[in-house]
């Protein structure tokens, strides 16, 4: 079966895979189709065996080679206004409308269609295909495959993740790192608040934390292309309390750090505990039932610039990008380069469309975005 790109990301478009779903129907589907080419793909299941990812190998199997990285869910379209099913692509106006068009089965089906291509030509290297599961809800999928990459003597020279960029070849993003974190108190007249461990009040105390700890980032800053050029703390959601007159028994917050490439979250993570163990220290003395807990709810690297990265010159070679480009959103670069594999983020589609409704992506950026991955295979086959 041979599909263009744009039938491709109709067939693709066709399987709700919001996060929450599982994408095996989508996955199997992809294994039937590159074995109708004689492509064996290997299936990387997730720990709940729910969802799954897939990648392959079409050229010599040699080191060296290009992955190209996809994830396969989407956002929800729950709530939203569209003005045609979001699981029909459907095409105005040189736009290509559907959940997922632009961020990013476009890319998938890119890769996808031009399988064909890759078996015809005459590759010294091989082309990875590599498409993961739960991108959008923390890059879940992407860690077990790219350690069975990994485990299964995967030597890839370049990574290209075909995230919306417009074809701009984008080096780098910031790291996120999410948490929760949970503060028992001990629960007394508030008269009494002495005796007490007043939750809330702790929590306070902790969300204060990421508000000073910003600030000094923010005056030890130095210039880079990041907007804002640091690293970020932040609190979204706060629950906890019952009445103004009882010492909070409860109290728990959703944060994250978004660390700029050379900074870790991990190093925030640390500083941040041992601020919990010293109010839970106090806590503790009054009631011992109480503390403070912290959970990780994910984690995903930040991409920075590489020195004389090989992706980067491959990717610049051919869109003829020179810019120097970095994005605000998280990807699963930053996994693949801690695998130690050169990584840059490039492919079609506006990132403004995306998790947006009648999301879409124009026929000319899915043109380009092929034009890019033929140029992938005329580089291999030299
Ligand atoms: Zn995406």
């Amino acid at each position: 079966m041979n599909l263009t790109p744009k039938d491709m990301l109709a067939k693709l478009v066709s399987f709700n895979t919001e996060s929450q779903r599982s994408n095996l129907d989508l996955i199997h589907w992809c294994r039937d189709y590159l074995a109708s080419h004689g492509v064996e793909s290997t299936i990387v299941p997730s720990p709940d065996g729910i969802k799954a990812n897939l990648y392959a190998t079409i050229g010599p199997k040699v080191a060296g080679g290009v992955v190209l990285s996809g994830h396969t869910d989407v956002v929800p379209v729950a709530g939203q206004d569209w003005t045609s099913d979001p699981w029909t692509l459907t095409e105005r106006d040189g736009k290509l409308y559907g959940r997922g068009a632009c961020d990013m089965k476009g890319f998938d089906a890119i890769a996808l269609a031009l399988v064909p291509e890759m078996l015809k030509a005459p590759l010294k290297r091989p082309v990875h295909i590599a498409l993961s599961y739960d991108e959008e809800v923390g890059c879940f999928g992407a860690r077990v495959m790219i350690d069975a990459m990994v485990k299964a003597g995967l030597q890839p020279s370049s990574v290209i993740v075909g995230e919306p960029s417009m074809m701009q070849v984008v080096t780098g993003h910031k790291g996120g790192t999410r948490m929760k974190t949970t503060v028992r108190g001990h629960a007394v007249h508030s008269s009494r608040v002495d005796i007490g461990v007043p939750a809330v009040m702790i929590a306070g105390q902790l969300i204060a934390w990421h508000t000073q700890v910003m600030d000094e980032n923010k005056a030890r800053t130095q210039s880079n292309s990041f907007e804002p050029p640091y690293t970020t703390l932040h609190v979204g959601v706060v629950q906890g309390g019952t009445a103004v007159n009882i010492t909070a028994e409860h109290c728990s917050f959703s944060h994250e750090v978004r660390a700029i490439p050379g900074e870790s979250g991990d190093t925030y993570v640390e500083r941040y505990r041992a601020r919990i163990a010293e109010l839970e220290a106090g806590m503790k003395a009054i009631a011992p039932e109480s503390g403070i807990t912290l959970e990780i709810t994910s984690f995903t690297p930040p991409l920075g610039p590489e020195k004389e990265g090989e992706a980067e010159s491959l990717s610049r070679r051919l869109t003829g990008d020179n810019g120097s480009h970095v994005v605000a959103y998280g990807t699963e670069g930053g996994l693949f380069q801690a695998a130690g594999w050169s990584t840059v983020v490039c492919g079609p589609g506006d990132i403004a469309q995306a998790h947006q409704p009648d999301e879409f992506i124009t026929v000319a950026q899915l043109e380009a975005g092929a034009k890019f991955v033929r140029g992938v295979i005329a580089e291999l086959s030299r």
